[in-house]
């Protein structure tokens, strides 16, 4: 006889509070199981990164502390999705499965497509939640606000747990150990993992550290305290947008810092507008929204690449954020325009050079946000206007005595303040002085700023009048924009 069980697949929702599948399970009132899947396929493709793999396991350990009260835990596999779920139904009398829906790459939207029709063929319904007021199947945005506003006036579930003790059962998709070891190490660096830490860091943002948010925003070393920094624990689901909202909103701390608790709180809708772009169009992920751009040639140079992704330049501003951006999974979101702009616009690279280098070294890559963005800046969506950052202006205007910059590109330290955010305008006798060569210690600029940025502009804007342009820009309107006959 095989014991009935219901199966809890997680995904990005590692947290135990606020989490519809779970709260389904506990009621259906036969055993559960919780799993969270390392799928090789997932972690072979271009965007996955060690750190990633990192946080979600060490968010597993965190969500484990909670559970062990109630002899329950997530079990961790490592196999591809279809076959465990095969593997599942052998031993297993499966029930239901429950999970969050995923508004994923094209990867686990497949994968998600194949589990379906196994589950459909063996009789078991799949329960799929709605993700923070994202919604599958619109088609456009008409009445999408509304939606959101109700989804997010709805309570915070309160999760709670029976104790159960499951029969013990073996598995071959068990963690390799090399595998498993590689993820205990934390490095110190990033943000701590998991649903306890996304907590510290969300109340330490209303109780003091965001106060001056909305002055430090911009800012690459202030904001790193000024900010929420909660986007890691959003992105992987230890906290919700719901959550997060709900405390904000309802924090006494809101009505005396109005400014920086509106900012925060905009912007926590702006996630989920984002990501519901992706879930109505994952072509987002390899595709020009704005088919038009397509034909937009940038000629590929990979030693311009290159130097973008090492941190090799010559843009003082450029290199610190990229190389802080390496060493700690997080920069603030001009300082990711500004990167963006300068692979795309001023070094004349097709955005798909950058969007799996970046999605891999953000420690809080959310697909949905991501790729969206990362053509907003590029230019690609023929309905925003196009900013193309100068590296040298944002530098002098949010970082003026060149603090950030000495402390990531640490060859730049005997360069006077004067020259820090143009090095190349320091003369022979200036490099003398200082005991500071260009070219030796530290990379000539890559591009003339004024050349790149006025071929760039020329580009970008005389691309607009192509015809395909403008007719998928009108697409683009009627499909993705809230309010489409008052956008420009
Ligand atoms: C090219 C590019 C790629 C990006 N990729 C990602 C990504 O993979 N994951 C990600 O979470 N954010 C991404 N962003 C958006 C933004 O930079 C980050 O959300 C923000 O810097 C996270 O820091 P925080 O939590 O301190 O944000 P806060 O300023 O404290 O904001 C709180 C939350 O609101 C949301 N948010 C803030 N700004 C934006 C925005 N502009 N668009 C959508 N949501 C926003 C995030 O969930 C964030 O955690 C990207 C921006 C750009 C320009």
């Amino acid at each position: 006889m095989k014991t009935k069980v219901n199966i809890v697949w997680l995904k990005r929702d590692l947290r135990t509070q606020d989490h519809a599948p779970l709260k389904a399970a506990e009621e259906a009132g036969i055993p559960y199981v919780i799993f969270y899947l390392f799928e090789p396929s997932l972690l072979a493709y271009p965007d996955s990164s060690d750190r990633h793999l990192r946080f979600v396991y060490h968010a597993l350990k965190d969500m484990n502390r909670h559970l062990q009260k109630f002899d329950r835990q997530v079990r961790t596999l490592y196999g591809e999705a279809l076959e465990i779920c095969q593997y599942l139904h052998e031993i297993f009398e499966v029930q239901n499965v429950y999970s969050y829906q995923e508004s994923g790459i094209q990867l686990t939207w497949n994968r998600d497509k194949a589990v379906s029709k196994f589950l459909q063929s063996q009789n078991i319904p799949w329960f799929q939640f709605q993700r923070d007021a994202v919604v599958r199947g619109l088609k456009n945005r008409v009445g999408w606000d509304v939606l959101w506003q109700q989804t997010m006036e709805k309570e915070v579930l309160a999760n709670s747990y029976t104790k159960e003790t499951l029969p013990s059962f073996e598995t071959p998709f068990q963690l390799p150990k090399q595998f498993q070891k590689k993820l205990e190490k934390y490095p110190s660096e990033f943000q701590p993992a998991g649903e306890t830490y996304a907590w510290k860091y969300l109340r330490s943002f209303a109780e003091e550290r965001g106060h001056a948010y909305h002055r430090q925003i911009s800012k690459p070393e202030a904001s790193r305290t000024a900010c929420g920094r909660i986007s890691p624990y959003l992105a992987w689901g230890n906290l919700s947008v719901k959550q997060a909202l709900h405390y904000l909103y309802l924090h006494p701390n809101r009505k005396s810092h109005k400014r920086a608790f509106q900012g925060i709180l905009t912007r926590l809708k702006w996630h989920c507008h984002f990501i519901q772009k992706f879930e109505m169009e994952c072509g987002y992920e390899t595709l020009c929204v704005n088919k038009g751009y397509e034909s937009l040639v940038r000629p590929l140079d990979t030693s311009k690449v290159t130097a973008w992704e090492k941190g090799q330049t010559g843009f003082p501003l450029v290199d610190a954020c990229m190389r802080c951006l390496r060493a700690t999974g997080w920069i603030n979101f001009r300082m990711r325009a500004m990167l963006v702009s300068l692979l795309c616009h001023h070094l004349d690279q097709d955005w798909r050079t950058g969007t799996h280098v970046l999605a891999r070294l953000f420690l809080d890559y959310e697909p949905g946000i991501h790729y969206t963005q990362f053509q907003m800046q590029a230019g690609t969506t023929g309905i925003n206007t196009v900013r193309i950052y100068n590296p040298v202006k944002q530098s002098q205007e949010h970082d003026p005595q060149g603090a950030f910059i000495k402390k990531w590109v640490p060859e730049l330290t005997p360069v006077p303040t004067a020259f820090v955010h143009e090095p190349w305008k320091m003369t022979y006798m200036d490099q003398v002085f200082c005991g500071f060569h260009l070219g030796e210690h530290y990379p000539l600029p890559i591009v003339d700023l004024q050349v790149s940025g006025k071929i760039a502009r020329e580009k970008i804007w005389g691309h607009r009048k192509n015809l395909q342009v403008k007719k998928e820009g009108k697409r683009i309107l009627q499909t993705h924009v809230r309010n489409p006959h008052i956008q420009k």
